[in-house]
């Protein structure tokens, strides 16, 4: 029988950790999420961080600020939450208006805060092997591999997606950890010829059902990042249905996510931790 790689359990058990962490410290560490907009999904994914932060002893606040605010405002908020000795760490929830360049965002983030691991700096210094915040979903998709026990180094890790966020800085942690890696991406030819010899498949394609049981491998480790709405459901890149008769798999919802805000939450912990 192939296993269901479940991330609430793993998320659970990593929270739980934290709430014992934090129950010890003299100030809790304080995570700030700049919203901006009002993105249905979004909304939701920032309520549930918050939520699981709050939950793990932290202080979460939300900094919003409207649709139709300027550029200026979102750096000036971000120059304030920088400066804020009482913030150990904080988010700009993406995707912005498209009136707001999120590169300058990013860039104005102090990496000393910057708990997604999203800016340059923190990008460079992960290429380089140098500790730093790494971002949330790749590190998620790491700690479930690591969780089910998963080995890595030799085997054939194939990433589908190229994004910043997800498969370029999954891609190297994969490697980090000895895997032979091959990314995958709109412009690929024959995906199922990658797919089909993968080890440890990861989607993160944001496009439902891109994954049938014919491109895995029997017994392959399959990791579905993908969340797409589709009539008021999530949807992950993997027909778990179909997959998880010839692999292992992990659903969605319940698989990454729930990680990803634990990863995230770790993150501001680390933060608080070093900033003494
Ligand atoms: P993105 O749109 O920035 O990148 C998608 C990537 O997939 C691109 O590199 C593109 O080349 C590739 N791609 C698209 N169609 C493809 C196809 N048919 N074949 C092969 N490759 C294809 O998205 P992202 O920010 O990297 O996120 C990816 C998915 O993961 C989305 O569904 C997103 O919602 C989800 N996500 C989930 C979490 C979580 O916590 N579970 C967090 C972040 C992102």
């Amino acid at each position: 029988m192939h296993t269901t790689l479940s991330g609430k359990e793993p998320s659970n058990e990593i929270l739980e950790k934290i709430r014992e962490k934090t129950s010890a410290m003299a100030k809790p560490p304080r995570l700030a999420i700049v919203l901006m907009g009002n993105d249905p999904a979004s909304e939701v994914y920032v309520r549930k961080k918050l939520e699981k932060a709050e939950a793990a002893g932290l202080k979460a606040i939300l900094e919003r600020l409207p649709e139709n605010a300027k550029e200026e405002d979102v750096l000036t908020l971000i120059d304030e939450l920088n400066n804020d000795d009482e913030v150990d760490g904080f988010i700009v929830q993406a995707p912005l208006p498209k009136h707001v360049d999120y590169s300058k965002v990013l860039a104005a983030i102090d990496p000393k805060k910057d708990v997604d691991g999203w800016t340059a700096t923190s990008m460079g210094k992960m290429v380089t092997g140098v500790k730093t915040f790494k971002p949330a979903t790749p590190l998620a998709v790491m700690k479930m591999l690591e969780h089910y026990k998963v080995q890595i180094e030799g085997k054939h890790a194939v990433v589908i997606g190229r994004s910043n966020v997800v498969g370029k800085p999954l891609a190297l942690m994969l490697l980090e950890k000895n895997a032979t890696v091959t990314i995958c991406h709109s412009k690929t030819k024959n995906l199922k010829e990658h797919t089909k010899t993968a080890d440890i498949l990861v989607a993160a394609a944001g496009k439902p059902g891109l994954v049938s049981a014919d491109m895995v491998k029997e017994g392959a480790y399959v990791i579905d990042v993908g969340t797409t709405r589709v009539d008021k459901r999530i949807r992950g890149d993997v027909d778990f249905d179909a997959v998880i008769k010839k692999a292992h798999c992990s659903p969605v919802p319940g698989g990454v996510g729930p990680m990803t805000v634990a990863m995230l939450i770790s993150n501001v912990v680390e933060a608080h931790e070093s900033s003494g």
